[in-house]
């Protein structure tokens, strides 16, 4: 049998904040996380990964593949993860251009000259979505 459930003190009481409140507390402990985990160097690392694969080919993974609307050239990546420009959906042929980056956002297409804008990114939808209770009959 469990130990009967002691009354919070009054004290305690009191302290309890609202949902989602952040604290100085919890900006201590964030903080204290990020220059004691590592997670910064890791991070580095990574942006340095990820500039080494798409020097060596491979799809960038800061931002959404473009297509040009005017000659409907697009960016596609691989199963492997390498980056190609193609004219059909269909097809896993290479045409061997490459988008330029212009500006942040923007950039030239290879095949006609257009300016194109890299796509607002969407997030994926929720898998899971709110948590839904069934009403018991
Ligand atoms: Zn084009």
């Amino acid at each position: 049998m469990p130990p009967p459930r002691k009354k919070q003190p009054a004290s305690a009481r009191r302290t309890v904040r609202k949902k989602n409140e952040w604290s100085e507390a919890d900006e201590k402990s964030y903080q204290d996380f990020l220059n004691n985990s590592g997670i910064k160097e890791l991070a580095m690392r990574l942006r340095v990964l990820e500039a080494q694969g798409e020097a060596l080919g491979m799809a960038p993974g800061h931002r959404d593949l473009l297509k040009c609307p005017k000659c409907g050239l697009f960016e596609n990546a691989l199963f492997n993860g390498q980056l190609i420009t193609t004219r059909s959906i269909d097809s896993e042929e290479d045409t061997g251009l490459r988008f330029d980056k212009l500006t942040d956002g923007t950039y030239l297409c290879p095949g006609c000259g257009a300016r194109v804008v890299e796509p607002e990114y969407i997030p994926p939808p929720d898998l899971f979505g709110p948590v839904k209770r069934r009403k018991r009959s």
